[in-house]
């Protein structure tokens, strides 16, 4: 069997909807699990909702009415049912009861409740559309199949009860005209032992389809993308990205580490365990072959990939007192780092002198600076730019360089880092 994931971008309209048929349709003797994310931009449409329905009520209604346009134009290019159309209505008045409700004091239980039904109504418009359309599908509920803990916004996944569970719901999928098994479910969402609604945190989809492959142990799972493939960089900066054919499930690790918006780092363990491939492809060339992430690390070094962070800061911490930089003082500033949310990105340190290059964020530098200010002399370089590059070369490091000042260079055998600035 096989696995497919189709994210957002793949069903942001009637014509997505349609294509996302039409690659289903072109496997038709394969076993199929297919993982659909919310449609478009819903699950932003969505965080806007319970900001108005937690802070601003004012704008409530104004929020909803944008996402029930929206799925209601889908429904009616797709020229729904009367009963299909009775589904989604009742699943946004349940919506809209539950809106009504006073928020809970836990923000982040209220979003798991509120923004999984981005992922509940595409599936559902989708499975009716396949199954008005002559391709028998099975709706499958992710909130009684993915068993997770209770830490909202980024549950855990319990792999022993999940394993149960969807085994149990594939058992129950039926050969449609005798051929092949097709079942649909939602990414990105699951369940506590107590029925409430979890989520995976935000791009959790691909981790779902790689949950679901290695439960039902897939042959490969395709993860449809509006690119080609994985890039060996972000066309944005680049334009003559190309795309890497092959890597291995370690080489798309770093990738995803570094920075690269590859595929969630947590999606390829399960894959990697199992011997599973994994494919990335574009839904708008079905046919082409995409990037195939396996576990041959052969290729892996036949293109440099660059990964780029802007909006960078480097701050460095010297000691007032002239004294080391040793383990006391460091575990001082990580216990810091750890407990005020600052992610690092890139850390360096001599004898008297400790860096740390994080995402740049306004109030987070105001209030280490306060903190650390009599006892270290905080200086601090912005905007800068991490540059990430695997299998560098020479000429490559030079290319990037070009009007840049280099305040920190890290290399190892693969990997070369730099902090930049506009020089
Ligand atoms: N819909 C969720 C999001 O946009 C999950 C996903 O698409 O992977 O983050
Ligand atoms: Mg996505």
């Amino acid at each position: 069997m096989k696995v497919f994931k189709f994210g957002g971008a793949s069903v942001k309209d009637a014509e997505g909807v349609k294509n996302v048929v039409k690659i289903i349709r072109a496997f038709p003797s394969k076993d199929l699990v297919v993982i659909i994310s919310a449609m478009g931009k819903m699950t932003n449409a969505f965080e806007a909702l319970m900001e108005a329905y937690t802070f601003k009520q004012d704008e409530l209604r104004d929020s909803i009415s944008k996402i029930k346009t929206f799925h209601f134009g889908i429904i009616d290019k797709l020229d729904l049912s009367k009963d299909s159309l009775e589904r989604v209505e009742d699943i946004f008045s349940k919506l809209e009861r539950r809106l009504e409700r006073p928020h809970s004091d836990n923000f982040d239980y209220d979003y798991d409740q509120i923004v999984s039904y981005g992922e509940v109504l595409s599936t559902t418009i989708i499975s009716s559309y396949l199954n008005e359309n002559g391709v028998q599908c099975h709706w499958a509920d992710a909130r009684l199949i993915v068993r997770t803990d209770s830490s909202y916004r980024e549950a855990m996944v319990d792999w022993g009860k999940t394993e149960a569970l969807v085994e149990e719901e594939w058992a129950k999928v039926q050969p449609s005209h005798g051929t092949r098994r097709l079942m649909l479910t939602q990414g990105f969402i699951g369940h506590t032992p107590e029925l409430t609604t979890t989520t995976l945190g935000r791009e959790g989809s691909d981790f779902t389809a790689a949950i679901f492959s290695y439960v039902l142990k897939a042959e490969d799972v395709t993860i449809w993308k509006d690119v080609p493939g994985v890039l060996n960089a972000d066309p944005k900066y680049f334009s003559d990205a190309v795309m890497l054919k092959r890597i291995s499930y370690k080489e798309a690790i770093e990738l995803a580490y570094y920075g690269a918006s590859v595929i969630h780092p947590k999606t390829i363990k399960p894959l990697q365990n199992k011997g599973i491939v994994l494919k990335v492809k574009s839904f708008l060339n079905h046919e082409e072959e995409g990037t195939r992430i396996d576990v041959s690390t052969f290729s892996d070094s036949l293109v440099p990939s660059y990964i780029f962070k802007v909006n960078q800061i480097l701050i460095s911490f010297t000691p007032r007192d002239f004294s080391f930089v040793n383990e006391d003082n460091l575990s001082e500033l990580f216990g810091y780092f750890v407990s005020n949310g600052i992610k690092i990105n890139l850390m360096q340190n001599s004898a008297l002198n400790f860096s740390i290059c994080v995402d740049y964020d306004e109030t987070k530098l105001e209030r280490l600076m306060e903190k650390f200010s009599d006892r270290y002399e905080v200086f601090y370089n912005r905007p800068c730019e991490l540059v990430t590059i695997r299998h560098y070369d020479q000429e490559t490091i030079s290319r990037l360089l070009i009007g840049k000042k280099v305040l920190v260079e890290q290399k190892s055998r693969n990997t070369a880092r730099m902090v930049l600035m506009e020089g």
